[in-house]
């Protein structure tokens, strides 16, 4: 008896070997990441085609929504006097016929092949006593039979219709049907979820019989993607928890009872929470590996610099990594706010102690002020840094890094993350890391993206704060002006945001720039208003954001710089223009910037009446809730995964067919199981199917396979 087939196999088997695909269609199966057999059998279905629900044309009345398929006969094109392209054709069925019109799809010509037989969804009306429909939607469907008919993302560019991948996807199935797909899930689980098996899976995907077929067999191929990275994120925990070691820190010093003591605040119960866990996980000698997520305004950065003092009371080091450089600055202020006062022990100076010292590393830090940190960072005289990429760049070194915090906002990769620990692996150690999101994430994809870490989550805001009162403003802007008017009377302050330029910073800093002029020289004239965008240098940017903590400006317009880490208890209202080019997290981001202080506090969000549908839903739901998690889950499943991965290509692609919106319940089953599935060495053990799979997995997302598994 042979073996069942494995993935790995299939991975190896080009689709060249399949009838009918010579190098042309190899070619263009390429240009749309179809390579090998695994690739075309995983190329799922965009839709199907229920031909039980088809309507004939003889039934059709005008008005009417419904799908009919039939056979394109003649096709032409013209153009109106003012350019605007339209196609008709006409359409029959055994019964009777339809004429199409589509206007300003010149394309359609040429997609549009007399003989064609085609699958439209669309209202039918009754035009100059004929039938017609009107830009409907249209699939071509070829000579396939059988009631359900899948539709395969086509590309017309690649010249690849759905038919082609439908018939390819026929023969690669058949002749794996003698050997058949392994089925590395242990019997037991297949049977209790009540899945079907993998080979069965793949076949009804493919060529179901009923739309119940598709949905049982999406489940197992869902389970079967989630499960894979699953096992992966789990190997790769337990592995680090037997192999890595990190420094063993006492806990308990004077200046961390010397930094507690002088916050001019209690600790929410939440932040003592957060810090004790992060305290258990720093003295044992197991490396940390630690999630800390928490809404906006919940006091991350006060958790974040109780774990990096730890590192330094012993006489080791820390190091807080920022997306961007103005975050990084904004950290460092922060931080050195927090410090102030702070001593460390040093035996070389007269008094046996001195300031304790921290530094800013980014790529603005040049020349000898560079060569100065970069010195101290090695030599051990700087106890904090705080910076960008610059950190992890070659020739960087720590004298004892012994605490990381990677300040994430869904920015970095897990391989970023990676760089930055080993800096610290000097003497054979592992750095600790806590990875700190500024946005909420919703629990499945944090189980996805982060699942190797363990999650502390600040799920409580610090008392006395009102909340926030949101609302979309798409007419009376003169209200507004009133309301930051109004507000600054009463001695408050106010941010305007400037509409967002993708991509550049540079005309994000033009489009700030405008919006000042116009605001100072009409509705504004009359208050202090300040300036602060991305291409302003350090010394601008800290001039003018100390001007307006002291009050001394009544109005700061800004770019998204302001997201994190701005922090004026004493300003109130935020208005953000053009919002509808914001995403979710990002407006959630902005308006935290108010409602820090005890008063009430007011968001507006202008944008236009006619804006797209999304944003019309991401708007109401920031008019709706105040509460970050909330937002997160609503953004999912407004945006998808694209929200959660964006730099995450290798993650992203992982999933083809899970939603991690959709699919909640199969991510936790695949986690349960993963759990169950890898030993406490963190093998795969007795399951050598799956240790095959997840390894071939790990290889073909990337080349370094140890490393993966390593994380
Ligand atoms: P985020 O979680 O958004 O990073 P921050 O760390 O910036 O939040 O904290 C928000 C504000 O709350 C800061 O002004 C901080 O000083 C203040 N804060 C933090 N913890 C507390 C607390 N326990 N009580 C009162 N204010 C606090
Ligand atoms: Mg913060």
């Amino acid at each position: 008896m042979t073996e069942p087939i494995s993935l790995r196999e299939l991975d190896a088997i080009s689709v060249d070997r399949l009838q009918g695909v010579g190098e042309q269609r190899r070619a263009s199966l390429e240009q749309v990441e179809v390579q090998s057999v695994f690739d075309l059998l995983t190329h799922y279905p965009r839709r199907y085609i229920d031909r039980s629900h088809e309507a004939k044309l003889v039934d059709v009345d005008p008005g009417q929504q419904v799908m009919i398929v039939g056979d394109i006969e003649k096709v032409t094109s013209r153009r109106t006097r003012n350019r605007k392209s339209i196609v008709e054709a006409s359409l029959s069925d055994e019964t009777g016929s339809l004429k199409l019109v589509f206007f300003n799809q010149a394309w359609r010509s040429k997609q549009l092949d007399q003989g064609l037989t085609v699958a439209l969804f669309g209202k039918v009306e009754l035009y100059r006593n004929q039938l017609q429909m009107t830009n409907p939607l249209v699939d071509l469907v070829g000579d396939r039979t059988g009631r359900i008919v899948a539709i395969y993302p086509q590309s017309e560019k690649a010249g690849l219709t759905t038919w082609d991948i439908g018939r390819w996807c026929t023969e690669a199935l058949r002749r794996c049907q003698s050997r058949r797909i392994v089925d590395p899930l242990p019997e037991q689980y297949v049977r209790e979820l009540g899945l079907l098996d993998r080979m069965s899976a793949f076949e009804a995907i493919h060529q179901p019989n009923s739309t119940s077929d598709v949905l049982r067999a999406r489940d197992r191929l869902v389970l079967d993607e989630l499960l894979r990275v699953q096992l992966v994120l789990r190997m790769r925990k337990v592995r680090r928890l037997h192999q890595a070691s990190g420094v063993k820190h006492k806990v308990e010093s004077a200046l961390l009872t010397k930094f507690l003591d002088g916050l001019p605040f209690a600790l929410t119960a939440a932040q003592e929470r957060t810090m004790s866990e992060i305290s258990t996980d720093l003295s044992s000698e197991q490396p940390m590996h630690r999630l800390l997520q928490g809404d906006v305004g919940a006091g991350k950065t006060l958790v974040a610099m109780h774990a990096l003092l730890i590192a330094v009371a012993e006489g080791h080091q820390g190091a807080l990594m920022a997306p961007t450089e103005v975050l990084a600055e904004q950290h460092y202020i922060n931080l050195v706010e927090l410090a102030r006062s702070l001593e460390v022990e040093d035996q070389s100076t007269l008094a046996g102690v001195r300031p304790l010292s921290i530094k800013l590393l980014t790529n603005g830090v040049t020349g000898s002020d560079r060569q100065r940190v970069v010195q101290g960072m090695e030599d051990g005289s700087v106890d904090l840094v705080i910076g960008t990429h610059a950190l992890i760049q070659e020739g960087i070194s720590f004298s004892s890094l012994s605490v990381v915090v990677v300040d994430e906002q869904h920015r970095f990769g897990v391989e970023q993350r990676s760089v930055l620990r080993e800096q610290g692996r000097d003497d054979g150690k592992w750095p600790h890391l806590l990875v700190m999101t500024a946005t909420p994430i919703p629990r499945t994809a944090a189980m996805t993206v982060y699942g190797d870490l363990d999650v502390s989550t600040l799920n409580e805001l610090p008392p006395g704060r009102s909340p926030i009162s949101t609302s979309w403003v798409s007419e009376d802007v003169q209200a507004v002006w009133g309301h930051v008017h109004s507000e600054v009377a009463k001695g408050r302050q106010a941010y305007v945001v400037c509409p967002l330029i993708e991509e550049s910073d540079k005309l994000d800093a033009s489009s700030a720039e405008n919006t000042y002029l116009e605001l100072v020289s009409g509705v504004l004239s009359d208050l202090r208003v300040g300036l602060l965008h991305g291409r302003l240098n350090a010394a601008e940017k800290q001039e003018t954001m100390e001007a307006f903590r002291d009050g001394q400006l009544d109005v700061l317009v800004a770019t998204t710089v302001i997201e994190v880490g701005v922090d004026v208890p004493n300003a109130t209202t935020m208005v953000i223009l053009s919002a509808d080019r914001f995403g979710i997290a990002q407006l959630h981001q902005l308006r935290g910037r108010v409602g820090r202080g005890t008063h009430q506090s007011t968001c507006f969000l202008i944008a236009a009446d006619q804006i797209s549908e999304d944003a019309k839903a991401r708007l109401s739901a920031l008019e709706e809730s105040n509460d970050g998690f909330a937002l997160a889950e609503r953004d999912l499943e407004l945006r998808g995964e694209g929200t959660i991965f964006e730099q995450r290509q290798s993650g992203r692609n992982d999933l083809k067919l899970a939603s991690l919106a959709r699919d909640r319940i199969w991510v936790e089953r695949a986690r349960d199981l993963a759990e169950e599935l890898v030993d406490d060495q963190g093998s795969l053990e007795g399951h050598h199917l799956y240790e095959d799979e997840v390894l071939w997995f790990v290889e073909r997302r990337d080349d370094d396979a140890e490393n993966l598994l390593r994380g």
